[in-house]
C-alpha cells in the first residue's frame, strides 16, 4: 500500500510514451496493489458504509466539490464517478496537457457539451466552416432551437474573427486539421484574438475556445498548450485505436471542472466503464507506436498521389504544398518535439468528377485487400471513404463548395499495413480508373 502512489509522482519525470502504458497502475482510485493491467470494474452501484458517508459523497456533487470526490474518492454510482473512466480520464488529462478530463459516451456528446455547458438563449457561437458532418447538423439543427445564434466563418484567415466577435459571442469551435480538407487553423492567432477580447469581459462572459483534436490526437498536438480553452476528442476513432468502442473526451482546466461534471450527470451521456477499459488498455498504451507507423505511410502515400497524373489535389500536412504547412509544422509536433503531421489524406481526382470517384471506390471495395471503403478513420486498417456522399452528405452541396471540399473529394485514414501494399491497392485501381 505504501507503493501507492509513487507511479503518479513519477509521472512528470517520464516521457508521454511511457506513461501512456503505465498511467496511475498505483492510484487511491482503486484499492489494488499487485494487478498489472488496470481492472475493469463494472458495478452500477457501489456500498456504502454508512449513510452519513453516503450523504457526504452526495452533497460534496451537489455542491459542486467534484474535485474532492476524485482525490479521495467516494463511489455512489457510476453515471456520477467510477474508477476504470476515472483512471482513463486521468491519462488523457495528462496527455492533452490539462487539469481535468471527461469522458464520454461518444465524440459528440463530448462536443455537444464542451459547446453547450455554458451556454444560454441569445448567445453565438462562430464555428469554423469546414466540420464534421454530424457537428455542422448539431449547430444548423439544434443550437437554433435553443436560441443559440450559429455562424460559420473562414478561420484559416484568424484575423477575420475581429469582424464576428460580438458581445453574445461566447464560444468559437473548430476542428484542426478539419475534416475533412485538412485545413489547418493557428491555434495560438486564434487564441491571442479571443485573449484580448476576453480582457475587457466578465469572467463569465468571456469566450471559450475549443479544439476538436481528433484528426491529430495528442500524440500530434495539444491545443491547451497554444491557449485554446477546451479539447475534445473522439475516442472512437485513433485514440481508441482498433474500431471496436465508442467514446469520447473533453480536457480543459479545474474551473470548468465542476460545471461540466455536472452537465455530464443531469444529461446523461457519460461513458460506460466496459468502453472505457479497451481504450484505456489497448488504445492509449499503443497511440504512440500507431501514430508513428501511419504518419510514415501516410507522407509515402501523400507523395505518391501528389505525382500522380490523374489526381488532383492532395491535402496533407506533411506536404510542402499544403497551403498551411508552415502553421501545420508550427502547430502538429508530437512528445519528442518532431513535426508529426499524422495518418489522414484528402485528396481529389484531375478532373474532378464525382461519377469518376464512385467507380474508383467501387472499385476498392470490390478488389483491394488492404484498403477498406468504411467510414470512420484512425483503426489500424486503412479505411477510404467519399466525405461528400457519406459522412458529409448531410451538408447542402453549395455549403461543401463553401467549405472547399472537391466533388471528386476522398478521405483517407491510413492504418497499420505495410506502406507498399496499400501504395499497391491505390496503384492497381488507379491504372483501371478511365
Ligand atoms: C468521428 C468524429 C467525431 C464524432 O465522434 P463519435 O465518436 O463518432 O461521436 C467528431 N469529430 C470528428 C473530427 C470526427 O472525425
Amino acid at each position: 500500500m505504501a507503493k501507492k502512489e509513487t507511479k503518479k509522482r513519477k509521472r512528470d519525470s517520464v516521457t508521454k510514451e511511457s506513461y501512456l502504458i503505465h498511467g496511475m497502475a498505483r492510484t487511491k482510485k482503486w484499492d489494488y496493489s499487485h494487478h498489472v493491467v488496470p481492472p475493469l470494474s463494472a458495478s452500477v452501484t457501489y456500498r456504502l458504509d454508512t449513510v452519513e458517508r453516503g450523504n457526504e459523497g452526495f452533497e460534496k456533487f451537489s455542491q459542486l466539490h467534484s474535485q474532492a470526490l476524485k482525490k479521495s474518492p467516494t463511489y455512489l454510482y457510476d453515471r456520477l464517478d467510477e474508477p476504470t473512466r476515472s483512471m482513463l480520464e486521468d491519462q488523457l488529462a495528462f496527455v492533452e496537457e490539462g487539469d481535468v478530463g471527461f469522458c464520454f459516451a461518444s465524440g459528440m456528446a463530448a462536443i455537444s457539451a464542451s459547446i453547450c455547458f455554458d451556454l444560454e438563449m441569445g448567445d453565438e457561437v462562430l464555428i469554423h466552416k469546414t466540420l464534421y458532418g454530424c457537428t455542422y447538423s448539431l449547430s444548423t439543427n439544434w443550437l437554433p432551437r435553443y436560441g443559440i445564434k450559429v455562424k460559420y466563418i473562414d478561420l484559416t484567415d484568424p484575423k477575420s474573427l475581429n469582424k464576428y466577435i460580438n458581445p453574445d459571442v461566447k464560444v468559437v469551435y473548430f476542428e484542426t486539421p478539419a475534416n475533412p480538407t485538412m485545413d489547418i487553423i493557428d491555434m495560438e492567432a486564434v487564441a491571442k484574438i479571443v485573449e484580448k477580447e476576453n480582457k475587457k469581459r466578465k469572467k463569465k462572459d468571456r469566450i471559450k475556445t475549443i479544439v476538436d483534436n481528433t484528426f491529430a490526437t495528442p500524440r500530434c498536438q495539444r491545443p491547451l498548450n497554444h491557449g485554446i480553452t477546451m479539447v475534445v476528442n473522439s475516442l472512437t476513432k485513433n485514440i481508441g485505436g482498433f474500431g471496436t468502442d465508442m467514446g469520447g473526451a473533453l480536457v480543459t482546466s479545474k474551473e470548468y471542472e465542476n460545471d461540466i461534471m455536472l452537465y455530464r450527470k443531469d444529461f446523461g451521456g457519460v461513458l460506460g466503464s466496459k468502453s472505457a477499459w479497451p481504450i484505456l488498455v489497448y488504445g492509449l498504451s499503443t497511440l504512440v507506436d500507431r501514430g508513428k507507423k501511419q504518419e510514415q505511410t501516410a507522407m509515402k502515400i501523400a507523395k505518391y498521389l501528389e505525382a500522380h497524373p490523374k489526381i488532383g489535389n492532395v491535402s496533407y500536412p506533411g506536404l510542402r504544398s499544403h497551403p498551411q504547412f508552415k502553421i501545420a509544422k508550427k502547430q502538429m509536433v508530437d512528445f519528442d518535439g518532431k513535426f508529426a503531421p499524422g495518418g489522414m489524406i484528402y485528396f481529389s481526382l484531375k478532373d474532378d468528377k464525382e461519377a469518376k470517384a464512385n467507380k474508383l471506390l467501387n472499385y476498392i471495395a470490390e478488389n483491394a485487400y488492404s484498403i477498406t471503403l468504411a467510414v470512420s478513420l484512425g483503426h489500424i486498417r486503412t479505411l477510404i471513404e467519399k466525405p461528400g456522399s457519406l459522412t458529409h452528405s448531410m451538408i447542402p452541396e453549395e455549403e461543401q463548395a463553401e467549405a472547399k471540399m472537391a466533388k471528386s473529394g476522398i478521405r483517407m485514414s491510413i492504418g497499420l499495413e505495410n506502406a507498399d501494399d496499400i501504395l499497391n491497392d491505390l496503384d492497381d485501381a488507379l491504372k483501371k480508373l478511365r
